[in-house]
């Protein structure tokens, strides 16, 4: 099987998602992986942007989690948390349990959309059945880019300021 891992779209974080978009595109539903795409792995906990975002996505989106943790307990109970089916132990790239979501969600492939953060296992199945794929970055990472972001800011100020006290003696 040819290595596809360029996604359809790439975004930061599930939020930037343009539901509107999809809606003109005729999507009715959003197949997602869980850990660091919905939640930072261990903790089943939607961030809160993320919990509101995916109330409004449910009103127009047909929803499921494919999953390869393969803790029972734990995507169902994420998928409790969210009101939709949950499949753990997905096995992506592997097709079965994407074919099964398919099924359960009683959609075609050109119907839905696979969001994922590892090109590896999440993009790769989407292109394996013809789906579109959005790529987010990973939860945590998301996180540390932002102390990066903040760093780089303090950096820049401290540029700036130095610029300053050497025009100063000048
Ligand atoms: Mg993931």
């Amino acid at each position: 099987m040819p290595l596809r891992l360029k996604p359809t779209y790439i975004v930061n974080r599930v939020t930037d998602i343009n539901l509107e978009e999809l809606i003109d595109e005729n999507i009715k539903g959003l197949i997602f992986d869980l850990d660091n795409t919905l939640m930072p792995p261990k903790t089943c906990v939607l961030p809160e942007d993320i919990a509101e975002w995916i109330i409004k996505a449910k009103k127009d989106f047909q929803i499921a989690i494919l999953s390869n943790n393969p803790d029972k307990s734990y995507v169902k109970q994420a998928g409790e948390q969210i009101g939709c089916i949950a499949f753990e132990k997905a096995g992506k790239p592997r097709r079965k349990a994407a074919i099964q979501a398919l099924r359960d969600l009683d959609l075609i492939p050109s119907q839905v959309v696979m969001v994922g953060d590892r090109p590896l296992t999440d993009i790769w199945v989407g292109h394996r059945l013809g789906i579109i794929t959005i790529l987010v970055d990973p939860i945590m990472k998301h996180k540390e880019a932002r102390i990066i972001k903040f760093l780089r800011k303090m950096e820049r100020l401290f540029v700036s300021s130095a610029k300053k006290s050497f025009t100063d003696k000048k």
